[in-house]
């Protein structure tokens, strides 16, 4: 590029730098992550689309920039084959599921724990209707108590909110980022995960 271009481009605001919110790596989670076992550089992420008697499909795949430039076989890997090696690993490792089945048991010990507090407002109704507190007494547990249900309700209803099962099922940018230093790729198999 000339000089004179390049100034012109920078001037009008054309070259900025990186823009960091250009996401680059949505094809894949494991882009950036993927790594050539030959040369160590990260692999590049290609998506295709080829006809087939269903229709068009579109297939994802790993290969290798710098050992295809050098000549080299491209160490091309499918990006699902990859995908659910590592999300395989991670879950082995990590016990996701594990960690994912507890909103549930605390949505049930809400339910439980509104329901003691339902009790507990009707004893003290009884008392008040038997005389045994004061009005205001009665008036300041009801209130207090209302206040309390009405926080674990929220609480389930964002329980609830929680990403489905299907969502869940699949490897995550999130859990790359947080689990995954590097993986190591050698034609469709995962030779080495490098956990941070
Ligand atoms: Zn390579």
């Amino acid at each position: 590029m000339g000089k004179e271009i390049f100034a012109d481009l920078k001037k009008n605001g054309f070259l900025k730098g990186k823009n960091t919110d250009y996401k680059w790596y949505t094809k894949s989670p494991l882009q950036g992550f993927a790594r050539c076992d030959k040369c160590n550089h990260i692999l590049a992420c290609r998506s295709t689309k080829y006809k087939t008697k269903s229709g068009i499909k579109q297939s994802r795949y790993f290969f290798c920039r710098t050992c295809k430039c050098n000549g080299e076989d491209d160490n091309a890997s499918k990006a699902t084959l990859l995908e659910e090696v590592v999300f395989a690993e991670i879950k082995a490792r990590f016990d996701i599921d594990k960690v994912k089945s507890e909103p549930k048991v605390n949505t049930k010990n809400l339910a439980k724990n509104i329901e003691k507090l339902r009790n507990k407002k009707m004893n003290s109704f009884e008392k008040y209707k038997l005389g045994k507190i004061s009005r205001d007494k009665f008036k300041g547990i009801k209130t207090a108590i209302d206040e309390d249900i009405v926080r674990l309700e929220e609480k389930i209803k964002l329980d609830k909110v929680v990403p489905d099962k299907k969502l869940d099922d699949t490897l995550t940018r999130d859990m790359m980022e947080k689990y995954v230093e590097s993986v190591i790729c050698h034609k469709g198999e995962v030779v080495k995960i490098i956990w941070k």
